[in-house]
C-alpha cells in the first residue's frame, strides 16, 4: 500500500528536534500548508521552524490525486447551498491566486506540471441535475466552464462539466522543493518530532513533542485535523477515506482529469513516468470508521478499473483521508477566538493542494498584518474595505471583508465606526438590552442542519466568532434567547467570564 508519489519520493531529510529552542513560529505540520507557511514566513523575515511528525509530506500530501484546479467536482454547489455568491467567489478567487502561486513555483523550480481540462461528470442521469448545478454555480462564479456531453472514455456517462487549463502533478516535488528552499533559507526543520501537547507560559507557547520542548511565541497547526483537543474541530470536521491505485494499461486512455458527481465516487487522470503513462484511478470512498469493509473498497477500484479498461493491472495502491468541514469552507485562523497565537488550517475537503496554499497565504498575511495580493472580485471588495465603507443591504449594514480572509480573522477596519456610533447612543449596557430586545443574535448565514434562524446582514460579534470558528449558529444564539426569556445566562458563559484565560 505505497502510494506512487512516495515510493521514490525526493524530499531531503532532516534529523528529529535538538530540545530547548527557542523561536517566533512553530509550524507544525509538514505537508503542502505547513510547509508553504513556513516558507512565506521566512520570505517575509519571520523566524520560523518545521516540526513534522514523520516525513514531510509523508500523509496527506503524499497520497493526493495530484490536480491542481478550480473545477473542484461538486464544492461550488455544494458551498452555495450554504452560502452566497459573494463567499463561493471569495473561495475561488482564494483558490485561483493559490493555484497561481503554485504553478509559479513549480515554473521557477522545474517541477513538471501538466495541463489538462478538468471534468465533472454524471455517472447516471439522477447525477445530471446536479452537474446542472455545478456548471450554475461555477459560471456565477465566474469560471468559463461549459456543458459538454461527448467524453471520449469507455466508462458510462450522462455528460459532464468542463473546464479548460487546468493541472496536474507531482505533489512530492513540490514538497521536496520547498524543503530545499527551507535548508537554503536556514529555516530549522524537524522530521520524526510529533508534538504530543501545548501549554501556555507567559505570552509564549511550549509545545511538548516526544524529543522535549520547544518554545515558540505563534504555534501554526497545519496537521491536517488540529491536533489539539481545543475549538471543537472533531465535530466540526468529517474525516474522509478514499482508495487508489496506478495502473499500467494496454493502449490509449483518455488524458484529461475527471471526477464523477455522483456516489460511489471515480477519479482518474494520467501520470506520466520514464516507462509510460500510468492511470490513477481513485475513488469509493467513506466516512472513516464508517465500513467494515476496507479491503472491498480498495479491490472496487480495481474491479471498476479493469472493467472499463481491459488487461489494466495495478503497480501501486493506496489509501488516504483528509477532513470534509460542515460549513463547506475551510477553517483558517485562531484555533480559539481570544487566542491569536495558535492559529489552524484545516478542511479542504480533499482540495487541499489550492486551499493549503491559499490558507498558507491568508495566515502569513494576518500574522504579518499583510492580507494576500487579492485578485478581481476580492480586490474590488479590498479596495472597498481600505476606504471603509460596508455597504447597506435591505436597512442592515453588510460586512464587506472578503469572506476567505474574514475567515482567516480579518476584519473591515471601519467597519465598527456605525456600531461605535450606536453604542455611545444607546449609553453603557445598551448594546446588550438593544440585542435583548432583538431576542436573539441575528445570523446572516448558518451551517446546514441550524437552520430557521432569522438571516439578516449583520455582522454580530457571536457571528464574527461563529466565522472564526465555524460554531453552529444555534449554539451561539442560544444565551441572547435565554436573556431575551429573561432567564439565566448560558451556564458556559457564565463559566467562561469567571475562567481564566488559557
Ligand atoms: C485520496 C485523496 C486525493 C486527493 N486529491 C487531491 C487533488 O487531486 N487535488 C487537491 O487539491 N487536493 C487533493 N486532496 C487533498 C489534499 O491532498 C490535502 O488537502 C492536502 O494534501 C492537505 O495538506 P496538509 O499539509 O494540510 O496536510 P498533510 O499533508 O496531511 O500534512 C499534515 C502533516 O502534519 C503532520 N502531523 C500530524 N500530527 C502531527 C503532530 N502531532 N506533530 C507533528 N506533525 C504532525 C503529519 O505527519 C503530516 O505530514 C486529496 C486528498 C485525498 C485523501
Amino acid at each position: 500500500m505505497t502510494s506512487i508519489w512516495l515510493h521514490d519520493a525526493r524530499p531531503p531529510t532532516f534529523p528529529p528536534l535538538d530540545p530547548g529552542r527557542r523561536i517566533d513560529t512553530a509550524v507544525v505540520g509538514g505537508g503542502i500548508t505547513g510547509l508553504v507557511t513556513a516558507l512565506l514566513l521566512a520570505e517575509e523575515g519571520i523566524e520560523v521552524a518545521v516540526l513534522e511528525a514523520d516525513r514531510l509530506g509523508g500523509v496527506t500530501t503524499g497520497h493526493t490525486t495530484g490536480k491542481i484546479s478550480l473545477l473542484q467536482a461538486t464544492r461550488a454547489s455544494r458551498i452555495r447551498t450554504v452560502h452566497d455568491d459573494r463567499v463561493l467567489r471569495a473561495y475561488l478567487d482564494a483558490n485561483r491566486e493559490a493555484k497561481q502561486w503554485l504553478l509559479r513555483y513549480c515554473a521557477d523550480h522545474d517541477i513538471p506540471v501538466q495541463t489538462a481540462p478538468a471534468y465533472t461528470y454524471a455517472q447516471t442521469e439522477r447525477a445530471v441535475p446536479i452537474l446542472r448545478a455545478e456548471l450554475e454555480a461555477t459560471r456565477k462564479a465566474g469560471l468559463p466552464t461549459e456543458f459538454v456531453t461527448d467524453l471520449d472514455v469507455p466508462f458510462p456517462h450522462c455528460g459532464a462539466v468542463r473546464l479548460d487549463g487546468q493541472a496536474q502533478f507531482d505533489a512530492m516535488d513540490a514538497i521536496a522543493a520547498l524543503a530545499r528552499d527551507l535548508a537554503a533559507r536556514g529555516v530549522p526543520v524537524f522530521e520524526h518530532t510529533r508534538v504530543r501537547g501545548l501549554r501556555r507560559e507567559g505570552d509564549r507557547q511550549t509545545l511538548d513533542t516526544e524529543h522535549g520542548d520547544l518554545s515558540a511565541h505563534t504555534v501554526v497547526l497545519a496537521t491536517g485535523t488540529p491536533i489539539l483537543d481545543r475549538g471543537g474541530f472533531f465535530a466540526r470536521l468529517e474525516p474522509q477515506r478514499s482508495y487508489a491505485a496506478a495502473f499500467t494499461v494496454p493502449g490509449d486512455f483518455p488524458t484529461g482529469m475527471y471526477i464523477s458527481a455522483d456516489a460511489p465516487v471515480r477519479t482518474l487522470r494520467p501520470i506520466p513516468t520514464d516507462r509510460g503513462d500510468l492511470l490513477l484511478v481513485g475513488g469509493t470512498g467513506h466516512g472513516v470508521g464508517r465500513t467494515e469493509r476496507a479491503r472491498a473498497h480498495a479491490d472496487d477500484v480495481v474491479r471498476w478499473t479493469q472493467r472499463h479498461f481491459p488487461g489494466a493491472e495495478p503497480v501501486f495502491r493506496w489509501s488516504a483521508q483528509d477532513y470534509h468541514p460542515i460549513a463547506e469552507l475551510p477553517y483558517v485562523g485562531p484555533l480559539l477566538p481570544w487566542n491569536d497565537r495558535v492559529l489552524v488550517a484545516t478542511g479542504f475537503a480533499k482540495w487541499g493542494l489550492t486551499n493549503g496554499v491559499a490558507a498558507a497565504r491568508a495566515l502569513v498575511g494576518r500574522l504579518t498584518g499583510k492580507p494576500p495580493h487579492l485578485g478581481g472580485h476580492l480586490r474590488q471588495l479590498a479596495a472597498a474595505r481600505a476606504r471603509g465603507c460596508a455597504d447597506r443591504h435591505e436597512g442592515q449594514w453588510r460586512c464587506r471583508t472578503p469572506a476567505f480572509l474574514r475567515l482567516a480573522g480579518f476584519r473591515h477596519p471601519r467597519r465598527a465606526a456605525p456600531r461605535r456610533a450606536a453604542r455611545r447612543r444607546r449609553g453603557p449596557g445598551g448594546a446588550q438590552r438593544a440585542r435583548a430586545r432583538r431576542g436573539v443574535h441575528r445570523l446572516r448565514r448558518h451551517p446546514p442542519g441550524v437552520r430557521g434562524l432569522p438571516a439578516s446582514g449583520r455582522h454580530s460579534h457571536l457571528e464574527r466568532c461563529r466565522d472564526v470558528l465555524g460554531l453552529p449558529a444555534a449554539r451561539v444564539a442560544l444565551p441572547a434567547r435565554r436573556r431575551a426569556a429573561g432567564g439565566p445566562r448560558h451556564p458556559l458563559a457564565a463559566r467562561r467570564r469567571r475562567a481564566p484565560r488559557p
